[in-house]
């Protein structure tokens, strides 16, 4: 998979795309991440980038056709590419959209700056406007790294098999269940002593458990979407009667 940023401050990106799982990703070749300055797409000596909005107001608005310049200068390798600019008027992106975005091979993320992005760049520039969640950032870049974070570590071969998306959280539209390890007591919170079991069985069924009422406790929403077995739907069935998980567990 290919992933450009087209940002006014590529510098900001450099330390977290070569960091972790996604700079060793990118070192592996599984993914192909590229920053490109918006600046260098601008026409002119000055190379401006944005200017004042028409109509008044404060702030300055990012002009569109540096953006579709920087968009152009990528369409010959990447004639497939989904174009999207980052916003926070834009669809919510999601483990959902993660997960669609994944299946593209190539992205394009246009970053904005400043009071935003001229209007005309959805539609004809971008294919469409994501947002990260509803709250307003100094600029796109944050939303794009966590765009490119949570698509990166989809792709084959980038995590390993210890980590494996299938069992994060949202992976089946649920929370996942509590983790543990060293030491055994802290601050006189115990572990589980089912975790300490050996059992694999009762350990594999205290987390399935342990993952629906996480999410009833914390995320009911999400059980309203959530493909249940007919076991988790009768657990369900009993938080809503006021059980509990030590109702349920031998
Ligand atoms: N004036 C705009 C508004 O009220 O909708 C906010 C502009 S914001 C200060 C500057 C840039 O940050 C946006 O153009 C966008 O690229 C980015 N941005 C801000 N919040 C975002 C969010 N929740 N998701 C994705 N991008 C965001």
């Amino acid at each position: 998979m290919r992933i450009d940023i087209v940002t006014l401050f590529p510098g900001m990106l450099e330390a977290p795309l070569a960091g972790s799982i996604m700079g060793r990703a990118r070192v592996r070749g599984l993914v192909d991440i590229r920053v490109h300055d918006l600046r260098a797409h601008a026409a002119g000596r000055h190379r401006v980038t944005d200017e004042p909005p028409f109509g008044g107001g404060g702030g300055m608005i990012l002009k569109p056709e540096p953006l579709a310049a920087a968009v152009e200068a990528l369409k010959p390798e990447g004639a497939d590419a989904r174009v999207i600019l980052l916003g926070p008027a834009g669809r919510r992106f999601s483990q959902d959209v993660a997960r669609e975005l994944a299946r593209r091979s190539h992205l394009i993320l246009l970053c904005g700056r400043y009071e935003g992005v001229d209007e005309r760049v959805s539609g004809t520039v971008a294919h469409e406007e994501l947002s990260i969640g509803d709250y307003v950032l100094t600029g796109g870049e944050p939303a794009a790294l966590v765009v490119t974070d949570a698509v990166t570590r989809l792709l084959p071969g980038v995590l390993g098999d210890g980590e494996a998306p299938a069992r994060d959280s949202f992976a089946r539209g649920l929370l996942e269940h509590p983790q543990y390890t060293r030491p055994e007591v802290f601050r006189g919170v115990s572990v589980p002593a089912v975790l300490r079991s050996g059992d694999h069985a009762r350990i594999a069924r205290w987390r399935q458990l342990m993952s629906l009422w996480r999410t009833w406790e914390r995320r009911p929403d999400l059980l309203e979407t959530a493909d249940l077995t007919p076991e988790e739907q009768k657990w369900t069935d009993g938080f809503r009667q006021g059980r509990t998980p030590a109702d349920f567990l031998d």
